[in-house]
Formats: structure tokens, C-alpha cells, sequence
């Protein structure tokens, strides 16, 4: 198996930014993922793992999402999927559905562009924030 070669090198800060962004399904923020980098890198500055998730963004090695919300969430899975993101509590969850490429066709049809990728970001009421809702209204 050969595994594209990075545009980076990923040096022990970046592998361990990686691993633990892979560890979770909730599409943390740069301060989140810093709180989770910090157990194992106590001297780790927050600008620095900024800095770090940009780059393997810009190069692919990871997904920025492109979601609404005041903060950029990073995911490190890359293949192409959707989100859903809650319209109460901010959380952002995978949506398990396939990416529709007949999307990408009628974009195309519409367009003069070289269509490259699209976003789709659905937005809702997670399970939890449904509950407090019903509790609201009891
Ligand atoms: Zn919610
Ligand atoms: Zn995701």
C-alpha cells in the first residue's frame, strides 16, 4: 500500500495533533483540540496548533469544516461527507448518507465553473437539545 506522501512532514507536535483529532467524532474547535494536545504536550501553545491545523488543512491531511458558526471545526476525516449541525447547542455530527454526485452534475449544468466539490451542512435539534425541548414544554 502506498500512502500519499504528505506536502508536509509531520513532525512529532503535527503526528500528535493528528492522532488526537482522530480520536473523536465531534469536529472540535482549534481551543478544543488544544485542550485535548496539552495532556500530552503540557508546553504546547494554542497559536501553535492553530497554526499546525491550518497547515494540514491546507494540505489535505485534514478537513476544515466549512460550516456556519463562529468557529472553524476541524474533522480528521477527509473522505467526503456531510454534516448536521445543531441550530441550538452548535454540535456537529456526521451525517451517514451518501454524497450526492448527481448534485455536483446539475451544479455543473448550472454553471460555467470546472465544478471542483460542494458543502452541504444541514442544520437541526439534536437528540439532546429535542429532549430539553419537550421538557420545556411539559
Ligand atoms: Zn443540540
Ligand atoms: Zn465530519
Amino acid at each position: 500500500m502506498n500512502a500519499p506522501t504528505p506536502m508536509i512532514r509531520l513532525t512529532t507536535q503535527r503526528q500528535i495533533i493528528l492522532e488526537e483529532l482522530a480520536k473523536v467524532k465531534t469536529h472540535p474547535t482549534a481551543s478544543e483540540v488544544y485542550d485535548m494536545v496539552r495532556k500530552r504536550l503540557p508546553r504546547i501553545g494554542l497559536g501553535t496548533v492553530y497554526r499546525n491545523l491550518e497547515l494540514m488543512a491546507e494540505n489535505g491531511i485534514i478537513q476544515k469544516l466549512e460550516v456556519g458558526g463562529t468557529q472553524k471545526r476541524f474533522d480528521a476525516t477527509t473522505d467526503a461527507h456531510y454534516h448536521i449541525r445543531c441550530s441550538s447547542c452548535g454540535r456537529v455530527d456526521d451525517m451517514e448518507m451518501e454524497v450526492m454526485d448527481s448534485l455536483m452534475d446539475a451544479a455543473a449544468d448550472h454553471s460555467s465553473y470546472q465544478i471542483l466539490g460542494h458543502h452541504v451542512e444541514f442544520s437541526g435539534l439534536c437528540g439532546e437539545c429535542q429532549e430539553k425541548d419537550n421538557m420545556n414544554i411539559e
